[in-house]
């Protein structure tokens, strides 16, 4: 029946392209909720399932709906689900944890063994409802709208890296200003950091970057990312390093970059192994380095969430695009090109 059926963005088979079909609306099973969605956000990641890259033909088995990041409304639960109710507004951790391993037990759920992965092994967002466990249901605030409650999923991501260590007061570097650089350009903003320094070869972006906070911009392939850094830190070198685009030039000079003592976070994913000189870029300079996966669950999301709903952290300036879901090739054209900054879909 017409009623029973909804139109969502999949993967059907290996190789580029989505397909904008029909499929049955699921129903939510012993403790898990029927979502209604009404904002989903595209990551890169969706970006590589739609170009059919190699890291999704290593790991992604069609056929699967997409999409990760969303905000919605509860419209069923699930036996055994008490603490989440029809009509709430909701948005949900992605990462769907076992619970019972090693780092799941000892609170560290973001490098869950055993994780599955919404929208990459089983259905996820670009859907007009979706079910998801109501363990991962995060209730939204209600001064957060939703096209912003879609990206507190990402910005968990660029929260966890700008607050690996705090930044109040610090001047900061960070490589990469797509939609995660951009992020972490605003938390280090409305977390208090003094001289934040951002460098992309994409102009757009750039500008984006100054929106969203930066008060230094620079184009690493014609200019000398260490000679800018320096200039504006007194000669000293940046305080903070955050890696936010996986190039293997970023990573190097971002590490020149930092001062003696410094730290370094590690967002973005390099295509392969990388070279870098240890010693005296790390190890002699005494420099602690963090690498980042996912969120803490459920810490950032009420990091985000305070940051959102206080209004100290304005998201608009990095929502360049609001589309139909049935207009995702152009949105996943437009990220081709990085002419944008976060895109929304409705379904
Ligand atoms: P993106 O591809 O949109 O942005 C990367 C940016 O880096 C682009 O704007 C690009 O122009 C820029 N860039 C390329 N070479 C550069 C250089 N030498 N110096 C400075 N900038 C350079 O990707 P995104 O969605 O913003 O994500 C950023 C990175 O974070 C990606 O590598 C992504 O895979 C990774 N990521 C990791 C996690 C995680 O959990 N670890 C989560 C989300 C994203
Ligand atoms: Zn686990």
């Amino acid at each position: 029946m017409a009623e029973d059926k909804m139109k969502v963005v999949a993967k059907d088979k290996p190789g580029p392209g989505l397909a904008y079909r029909e499929a049955p609306i699921p129903k939510p099973g012993s403790g898990e909720v029927l979502i209604k969605v009404t904002a989903a956000s595209i990551c890169g990641t969706d970006s590589l399932i739609y170009d059919w890259a190699p890291w999704a033909a290593a790991r992604f088995v069609p056929p699967r709906i997409i999409g990760h990041e969303f905000a919605g409304e509860v419209v069923e639960t699930g036996h055994g689900v008490t603490h989440i109710s029809p009509g709430q507004r909701v948005s949900a951790e992605s990462h769907v944890f076992c619970g019972r391993c090693l780092q799941c037990t000892t609170g560290r759920h973001e490098v869950c063994r055993g994780m599955r992965i919404l929208g990459v092994d089983r259905d996820g967002a670009y859907a007009e409802y979706l079910v998801m466990p109501a363990v991962n249901v995060w209730p939204n605030h209600p001064d957060i709208p939703d096209r912003w409650a879609s990206l507190q999923e990402p910005l968990g991501n660029a929260a966890d890296t700008v607050l690996s260590e705090d930044v109040s007061g610090k001047s900061i570097l960070v490589t990469g200003a797509g939609p995660m650089g951009l992020m972490c350009v605003g938390v280090a903003r409305a977390c208090g950091a003094s001289t934040i320094i951002v460098s992309d070869p994409n102009p757009y972006r750039l500008g984006l970057a100054k929106k969203l906070g930066a008060d230094v911009t620079l184009n690493p392939v014609n200019e000398s990312l260490v000679d800018t850094v320096n200039a504006h830190t007194a000669g000293n070198g940046v305080e903070v390093f955050l890696e936010i685009s996986g190039a293997e030039s970023a990573i190097t000079d971002g590490f020149s970059s930092l001062t003696p003592g410094g730290r370094a976070s590690l967002l973005g994913i390099t295509k392969g192994p990388v070279g870098i000189d240890l010693n005296n870029l790390v190890i002699f300079k005494r420099i602690r380095v963090y690498g980042i996966t996912g969120r803490k669950v459920f810490g950032t999301w009420h990091t985000v969430s305070n940051l959102l709903a206080s209004g100290r952290l304005d998201l608009d300036p990095l929502i360049t695009h609001e589309l139909p879901m049935r207009e995702f090739e152009k949105a996943f054209g437009l990220m081709s090109k990085g002419q944008c900054g976060k895109i929304i879909l409705t379904p």
